[in-house]
């Protein structure tokens, strides 16, 4: 595995994996790796060669804990982040190159002024709650297309909103690279795998698990034929109550495309939230139809 920090060694590496006629599949993270990022790379790695390609996939994963992304009151500082363990754990799974960049490197002036705005759906959901935190996603994911210049990249339906946004910005510019999403790794009691489950404390890891709990009792509501976001929604709210650790910051029943909220459940209805565990905070989701 080539460990790489420089976009001029990246792009050197990288076109000569090109002209041998490698296919590049990208999996962008921020680090503290776990198997929910372990299952995209396995796609990647999965992902057949295009038309003519003579050789099997280039597989690039990138660590970046990108600060355009944190809020001033949010965790960047303290986000989990472990680059020995990543770099390891990368090699084990026989990933091809690991583009870990300083903040320097993506940044050069500190912050650039040119920017990715995804419009309406970056304020709505998750956006409502962290402000800029889509546009310094969507602009970070850009430069990181342009640097790598994926054939395919690779995200995790556990950030379901990110997904939307990144597919709108792809096609509003029309970006050559295709987006293919992975579902959700859990843990078996159902939490969902995230870097930040590592600073939960056991009872908040214990508390957390009424999270997925509350998600698949509104799933069994709609498969006995609920359809009303309200009736849904109070239900979920029900059960995360009965926790007092944890605290809901939103939950609500969205458009998958537009992350807008339904009154009524529509084909391809999300069910999202976002909750505080101590000072943790968690997203989950799960589709509903
Ligand atoms: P992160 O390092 O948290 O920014 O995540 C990097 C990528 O891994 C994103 O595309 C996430 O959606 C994806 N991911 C994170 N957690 C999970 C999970 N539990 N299951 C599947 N994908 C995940």
């Amino acid at each position: 595995m080539k460990v790489i920090e420089t976009i001029e060694e990246l792009k050197i590496v990288l076109g000569e994996a090109r002209r041998q006629g490698r296919n590049v599949e990208f999996v962008p993270t921020m680090g503290a790796l776990h198997q929910g990022h372990a299952s995209l790379i396995n796609r990647a790695k999965e992902s057949p060669s295009g038309e003519g390609k003579r050789e099997g996939a280039c597989v690039v994963v990138s660590i970046f804990v990108n600060p355009t992304q944190f809020g001033p009151d949010e965790d960047y500082a303290s986000y989990p982040r472990d680059p020995d363990g990543d770099r390891a754990n990368l090699q084990s799974q026989g990933v091809d190159v690991l583009f870990a960049p300083s903040v320097a490197a993506m940044y050069p002036n500190g912050e650039i002024a040119t920017t990715v705005s995804p419009g309406r759906i970056a304020e709505v959901a998750e956006g409502r709650w962290r402000p800029g935190h889509f546009a310094g996603v969507a602009t970070v994911c850009a430069k990181l297309f342009n640097i790598v210049q994926p054939d395919r990249v690779y995200f995790g339906e556990k950030d379901a909103q990110q997904v939307a946004v990144l597919r709108q910005m792809v096609a509003d510019l029309n970006m050559p690279t295709e987006i293919v999403t992975c579902p959700t790794v859990r843990e078996a009691d159902g939490l969902a795998l995230s870097s930040r489950n590592r600073r939960l404390d056991p009872q908040g890891r214990q508390a957390a698990t009424v999270l997925p709990a509350a998600l698949l009792a509104v799933r069994t509501l709609v498969e006995r034929g609920e359809k009303s976001s309200e009736a849904l929604v109070a239900q979920a709210r029900e059960i995360i109550a009965r926790q007092p650790r944890i605290s809901l910051q939103y939950l609500e029943v969205v458009d998958p495309r537009t992350f807008e909220p339904v009154e009524h459940l529509t084909a391809g209805s999300l069910l999202i939230l976002a909750a505080l565990v101590g000072s943790v905070r968690l997203i989950d989701n799960i589709q509903l139809s």
